[in-house]
């Protein structure tokens, strides 16, 4: 597979045109940003870590027949992937309460809720992710009726069986955000992109609730390098 131009750079992550116009290189880095970018540093291996993590866990979501962009791992940090369409909304699940949900809501972190809690957020850094419904979608068009209800039923299927993986692990999956995409040349198809990782999901060990991921940047809590390794570590175990 060869590598081609580079066609996006985001805060994360950088994607390459390959030999074949349906498949892509996604290359993780080691910059972290954090609060719209305005937190900006680097974790040491976070992109080899991410690949890993991501790489396991969309191998976990495919053998239970979740359709994602991950074909294989090509390197430490690189993996082939489908080239979509990206639909311009994060969709965050929640199981316990904390970050963004604390702040808008006023409740402390930890509260357990009853249901899981799907949110879309409309991805645009310079309006800070706004909160948006269904309706907000529907009217501006950002996806049809049909491609919500999909998102919506593989997010909560995503939900059951991440809370599962992690359990196993000793890991509670607090909240996640996941990013779809309409796979090139079948318009139709709505799969899971971007990444699953420590970036993308609060994890907190159980008992301790000690955090196992990027909070531990974002709020400076140190052990930055030697969590993700962690994680990665027991992912893969
Ligand atoms: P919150 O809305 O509480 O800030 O985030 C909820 C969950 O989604 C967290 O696990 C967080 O890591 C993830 N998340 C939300 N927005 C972003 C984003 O723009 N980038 C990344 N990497 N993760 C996000």
């Amino acid at each position: 597979m060869q590598k081609k131009n580079k066609i996006y750079e985001g805060k994360a992550k950088i994607l390459y045109q390959t030999d074949d116009p349906n498949l892509l290189i996604q290359y993780f880095k080691d910059d972290a940003t954090a609060f719209d970018a305005t937190k900006r540093g680097t974790i040491k291996e976070k992109g080899v870590c991410n690949n890993q993590i991501s790489t396991k866990l969309f191998e976990y979501l495919e053998s239970r027949l979740i359709p994602t962009h991950f074909m294989k791992m090509l390197s430490q940090r690189e993996m082939l992937v489908k080239n979509v369409e990206i639909i311009p909304v994060e969709v965050t699940i929640r199981n316990i309460v904390a970050g963004g949900m604390s702040k808008l809501l006023g409740l402390e972190e930890g509260i357990k809720l009853k249901q899981a809690v799907l949110e879309y957020h409309y991805k645009n850094d310079s309006l800070h992710d706004p909160l948006i419904n269904d309706y907000h979608i529907l009217a501006l068009e950002i996806a049809t009726e049909r491609e919500l209800k999909i998102i919506a039923d593989l997010s909560f299927k995503i939900n059951g069986l991440l809370l599962e993986f992690f359990s196993q692990r000793g890991i509670d999956l607090v909240d996640f955000k996941l990013e779809f995409g309409r796979e090139k040349g079948s318009k139709q198809n709505i799969i899971l992109a971007d990444e699953i990782s420590p970036d993308t999901c609060r994890l907190w060990e159980k008992n301790t609730g000690r955090k196992l991921d990027k909070d531990r940047f974002r709020r400076d809590l140190g052990q930055i390098e030697e969590t993700y390794q962690e994680v990665a570590k027991l992912i893969l175990s």
